[in-house]
C-alpha cells in the first residue's frame, strides 16, 4: 500500500554493501563480538562474557573476535599491578531510591561489581566513587548509605562507608583499608568543585590513590573532577569492563560491524537525532525510522499528516537526509503505515492508515502493522542491529506495538547470532518493558553518553584514559 510518495519500495541491501560485506569475508578480516559463552567471574551475565573475554584475551589465549579498544581497561591489570594498591574506582552507582530509601533498581550497583571483584581478588584497595542525585551541596537524602548493604552483599565483603569524600578523616580510612577491601566515599557531588572540574578538587580526590578506574559510562561524557580531573594525577588511568563493554559495542561494534548493518532510529524529534542519524549514515547500510520524527519526514516529500509532530524548520534538513541516504547506497525505509489517534491521550481513538493519508485533525503515534512486517523483513537480513528511540509513544499501551515489535524482533535475532545494540533511553525501558532485554547483545547504561558516542563524539571521560597496549584477539 505504499504511495508513490513513501519510500517504502527501496530495496533493502544496497549493492554496495553487499560488495563491502564480500570484500570483508574474501579479506578474511576477522568480524568482532563474537558470543563467548562464557558466565562465570561477573554477576550480570551480559557481563561477564565481556568480563570472560577481556581476561581471556589478557592472558593471550587468542580468543577470536574480542575487540581491541584503544584505551586501557582493568582487565589489563594483574595482581603485579594491584597488589597492595590504592585504586580509585569512578563508578555509576546512581540507583533509584523510595522514600523510605530502599533501592527500587540495582542494576547500576550490579553493573559495578565485575570491576570491583576483579580489584579486589587482586589484592588492590578499592577507593570506591559516585554520585547520586541532584545535591546542591550536603543533601542527607542524597547520601551513599543505603547502598552498603548491597554492595557487600553482592561483593561478599563488608563495604567501609565513608562520610566525606575527602579530608583527613577519609585519609584516616584508606590508610586502614586492608588489601582486598572497598571503601564507599560520599556524594561526590556534596561538592560544587565536582562538576566544576575544580583542579583542587581534583587533586584532593587523587590523593587518595595510587591509580585510576573510570567504569561510570553513564557521566563519561561530562568532564568532571573524579571522570576527568583526577586522571591528570593518576597513572595509569584505566577503563573498567562496564566503560569498556559500552565502547567495544557502541564503537567497536559500529564502526567495524558485522554487515548488514541496521540502524533503527526513533523518538520524538529528527532535531535530537540529527546527529546519530547523520553519523549512522556513514556506517549502515539500512536505516528504518520510525517515532515522531517521521512526520517532519512525511511532510517534506509533500504528504499531509494532520495534527502529527512536526518541526517546520527542520523540512529541508529531512530532504537532504534522504538525499544523503541515497547517494550512501543506504536503504532509508520510512514506515509505510501509521496508527493514528484523535488526540494525544492512552485512550484515543485510533486506526490504522497509510502514510499518505493521515487525516485533518488525526495525530501518528505509531508505526503500522504493514510498517512492522517491512521493517521486519529488512531486519531479517541483517548482522548488527543498533535501536535509538522509540517507533511510537509507547509510554501508552495503545501505541506501544510497534515499539514492542521491534524490540522482539530484536530478541528473536539475538538468538540467532545477530548482534543486537540498544543504544540507551527509551529503547532500554522498551526491550525492559516486554522482558528481553537479557537476550540483547549489549544494553547501554547511559542515555547522554551513548547519544554522544553514537554522534560519533568523543568523551572526556574516555579521552583522558591511557591508551591500551595491543592486546592479542
Ligand atoms: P527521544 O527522547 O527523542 O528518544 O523520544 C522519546 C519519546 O518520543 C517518547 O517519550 C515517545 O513517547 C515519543 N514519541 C514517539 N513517537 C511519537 C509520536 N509519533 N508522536 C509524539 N511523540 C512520540
Amino acid at each position: 500500500m505504499a504511495s508513490a510518495a513513501t519510500p517504502g519500495s527501496l530495496s533493502f541491501i544496497p549493492t554496495s554493501s553487499r560488495a563491502r560485506s564480500h570484500r570483508l569475508a574474501s579479506s578474511g578480516l576477522r568480524l568482532p563480538l563474537r558470543r563467548l559463552g562464557f558466565s562465570s567471574v561477573a554477576v550480570d551475565p551480559l557481563l561477564s562474557v565481556h568480563v570472560a573475554a577481556k581476561i581471556r584475551s589478557f592472558n593471550g589465549k587468542g580468543v577470536k573476535g574480542v575487540v581491541s579498544m584503544a584505551k586501557k581497561s582493568v582487565g589489563d591489570l594483574t595482581s603485579a599491578d594491584l597488589k597492595g594498591k590504592r585504586v580509585f574506582v569512578r563508578a555509576d552507582l546512581n540507583v533509584p531510591l523510595d522514600e523510605n530509601q530502599n533501592i527500587t533498581d540495582d542494576t547500576r550497583i550490579r553493573a559495578a561489581v565485575p570491576t570491583i571483584k576483579h580489584l579486589i581478588q587482586n589484592g588492590a584497595k578499592v577507593i570506591l566513587s559516585s554520585h547520586l542525585g541532584r545535591p546542591k551541596g550536603v543533601t542527607p537524602k542524597f547520601s551513599l548509605n543505603p547502598l552498603v548493604p548491597r554492595l557487600s552483599e553482592l561483593l561478599g565483603i563488608q563495604v567501609v562507608k565513608a562520610d566525606d569524600c575527602i579530608g583527613p578523616e577519609v585519609e584516616k580510612q584508606v590508610g586502614s583499608l586492608p588489601d582486598g577491601g572497598v571503601l564507599l566515599l560520599e556524594n561526590v557531588r556534596f561538592y560544587k568543585e565536582e562538576e566544576k572540574n575544580d583542579p583542587e578538587f581534583a587533586k584532593k580526590l587523587a590523593s587518595l590513590a595510587d591509580l585510576y578506574v573510570n567504569d561510570a559510562f553513564g557521566t563519561a561524557h561530562r568532564a568532571h573532577a573524579s571522570t576527568e580531573g583526577v586522571t591528570k594525577f593518576l597513572k595509569p588511568s584505566v577503563a573498567g569492563f562496564l566503560l569498556q563493554k559500552e565502547l567495544d559495542y557502541l564503537v567497536g561494534a559500529v564502526s567495524t560491524p558485522k554487515r548488514p548493518f541496521a540502524a533503527i532510529v526513533g523518538g520524538s524529534k529528527v532535531s535530537s537525532k540529527i546527529g546519530v542519524i547523520e553519523s549512522l549514515l556513514e556506517k549502515c547500510d539500512i536505516l528504518l525510522l520510525g517515532g515522531g520524527m517521521i512526520f517532519t519526514f512525511y511532510k517534506a516529500q509533500g504528504l499531509s499528516v494532520g495534527s502529527s509532530l512536526v518541526e517546520e524548520d527542520k523540512l529541508s534538513l529531512a530532504t537532504s537526509l534522504l538525499e544523503k541516504a541515497k547517494a550512501k547506497g543506504v536503504s532509508l525505509l520510512l514506515p509505510t503505515d501509521v496508527v493514528i489517534a484523535d488526540k494525544f491521550a492512552p485512550d484515543a481513538n485510533s486506526k490504522v492508515v497509510a502514510a499518505s493519508e493521515i487525516p485533518d485533525g488525526w495525530m501518528g503515534l505509531d508505526i503500522g502493522p504493514d510498517s512492522v512486517k517491512s521493517f521486519n523483513e529488512a531486519l531479517e537480513t541483517t548482522k548488527t542491529v543498533i535501536w535509538n528511540g522509540p517507533m511510537g509513544v509507547f509510554e501508552f499501551d495503545k501505541f506501544a506495538v510497534g515499539t514492542e515489535a521491534v524490540a522482539k524482533k530484536l530478541a528473536e535475532l539475538s538468538g540467532k547470532g545477530v548482534t543486537t545494540i540498544i543504544g540507551g533511553g527509551d529503547s532500554v525501558a522498551a526491550v525492559e518493558k516486554v522482558g528481553v532485554a537479557e537476550v540483547m547483545s549489549h544494553i547501554s547504561t547511559g542515555g547522554g553518553a551513548s547519544l554522544e558516542l553514537l554522534e560519533g563524539k568523543e568523551l572526556p571521560g574516555v579521552l583522558a584514559l591511557n591508551e591500551a597496549t595491543p592486546v592479542p584477539v
